[in-house]
């Protein structure tokens, strides 16, 4: 009896440390692929907001500092940069003519065709918008 009692007592502590070896070395390698993908997205945090004329250190700072919810305000307020930046809404060509286009009112408008002073497309005769981009002419 003595025998089959060390067997039993023996065997599953041999179980449990061959599996807190395994489950170790698996959350070890978890930790570091984790690691590895937070560095990776603090880099790009890093890069995408110098390149969007942010303070790319600051940003750096405030996803390591808060983590995945300092990323997603990075993210929300990236957005909110881009629209006047990047985007060209037809709408509102205005501030984007240059400052010596502004007199549109020229008397070559009289005659020949007409072009948009804001887009530069041409005009269909007798028209009061431009169907390019909106503007009034
Ligand atoms: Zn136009």
């Amino acid at each position: 009896m003595g025998a089959i009692d060390t067997m039993l007592q023996n065997m599953p502590m041999q179980a449990w440390y061959d599996f807190i070896f395994i489950w170790g070395w698996l959350c070890i390698a978890l930790i570091l692929i984790l690691l590895i993908i937070w560095i990776l997205v603090c880099i790009w945090v890093f890069r995408d907001a110098e390149s969007r004329g942010m303070s790319g250190v600051l940003w750096l700072l405030i996803v390591l500092i808060i983590g995945i919810i300092g990323l997603i305000i990075y993210l929300v307020v990236r957005e909110d940069r881009k629209r006047p930046v990047y985007g060209y809404p037809p709408q509102q060509p205005y501030q984007q003519v240059p400052p010596q286009q502004q007199p549109y009112q020229y008397p070559s408008q009289q005659a020949g065709p007409n072009f948009c002073q804001g887009c530069g497309a041409r005009l269909e005769p007798g028209v009061t918008y431009c169907s390019s981009c909106g503007r009034k002419v």
